[in-house]
């Protein structure tokens, strides 16, 4: 193994807000694992949405973003077997969790109230070295590349998280429409709903290049919200009655504006997109209470989730359509991601 250096290459927030700087800087300090930790040298790292937040300071974030990487464990602190070293494991948005509260203890360290996140409360994936929690690292199986796996880590992860909860209401052949089908995360949505479990799915959203890849993934129905309205066409599709489910994967309020509509009597609706922090749902009591409405929310999903998804794409049911760039390029592609120009997942590997 390769002597650890002291200091690294990382990108580093400067000045989050509107006018936002992203710099690729060489000086920064290499971390040390401590107790429970392991030091991950990174090989690649997906870029998220939601690592827009971090640039744009909406919320407290690290100066160092990303929070879906694949790296090989190089040493590990006090209390971690060593067997980990050498080892190929991902970091994922959830850095650590209590262990003890009731989400955790029901397997869903996902919604502990307690929980730390890869670039909130501490740095992102987007450096040489990250420290990371033994305990919340998932092992990469060696049948998938690293590119791959990434995206996986948190697009992949949170579209498994959300599918899931369509269920039980939601039997395989019904209806689940999927707001923001072409995105990063929501052509991974498509492909977990027709393919993994079954669902017939109306994909929606904007531009031949999205429905030319949501409908080769396994989408039953394309909508465009650019040229169609949407409502009436997926009723048309629909028995006149709305899908079974509408999960929001895009983070527009637009998008909330009309899931409402496009969910049948009795149906799921599941909030994953993540619009301004002080926006609320468009639904009263009245309508929830007479409709029958269920609305669920998913932030990622659990590690049992994780092993399944990995296991779906070694049997070829989901693969992630990924970009692979070099890491002086990430800058850029953030902000791309702030204006939304970004079909299917980019990647950067780490220097
Ligand atoms: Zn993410
Ligand atoms: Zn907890």
């Amino acid at each position: 193994m390769s002597e650890i250096p002291s200091r690294q290459t990382a990108c580093w927030i400067v000045n989050p807000g509107k006018d936002w700087k992203l710099d690729i800087r060489h000086d920064v300090e290499v971390k040390r694992p401590g107790p429970g930790e392991v030091l991950v040298r990174m090989e690649c790292t997906g870029l998220c949405h939601s690592d827009c937040r971090n640039v744009l300071g909406m919320g407290e974030y690290t100066e160092i973003p990303g929070h879906e990487g694949v790296g090989k464990v190089v040493t590990v602190g006090l209390n971690v077997n060593e067997d980990l070293i050498g080892k190929r494991v991902g970091i994922k948005w959830l850095w650590t969790a209590c262990r003890n509260c009731s989400s955790c203890s029901q397997g869903r360290a996902n919604n502990c109230s307690k929980q730390g996140n890869t670039g909130r409360t501490c740095w992102g994936t987007l450096q040489q070295y990250a420290v990371a929690d033994a305990a919340f690292v998932t092992h990469i199986p060696d049948g998938i590349a690293s590119e791959v796996a990434a995206p996986l880590l948190c697009a992949g992860l949170s579209l498994a998280g959300a599918v899931s909860l369509v269920a039980p209401e939601v039997q395989p052949g019904q209806w689940v429409a999927i707001i923001g089908a072409g995105g990063g995360l929501g052509h991974i949505g498509v492909q977990i709903a027709a393919r993994a479990k079954g669902y017939k799915v109306i994909a929606v959203d904007g531009g031949d290049d999205k429905k030319e890849l949501c409908l080769r993934l396994g989408a039953s129905e394309f909508v465009d919200y650019k040229k169609d309205n949407v409502v009436e066409k997926v009723k048309s599709m629909t028995d006149g009655e709305g899908a079974h489910a509408v999960i929001i994967v895009a983070g527009s309020e637009r998008a909330y504006e009309q899931a409402p509509d496009l969910v049948r009597n009795c149906g799921v609706l599941v909030c994953v997109g993540l619009p301004r922090g002080d926006y609320h749902l468009p639904l009263s009591p009245i309508q929830i209470a007479n409709r029958g409405l269920v609305i669920k929310g998913s932030s990622t999903g659990t590690e049992a989730q994780m092993s399944e998804l990995l296991q779906w794409n070694m049997d070829g049911l989901v693969e992630p359509r990924i970009e692979v760039h070099e890491f002086g390029e990430a800058p850029a592609i953030i902000d791309k991601l702030t204006k939304d120009e970004v079909t299917g997942r980019m990647v950067v590997t780490i220097p």
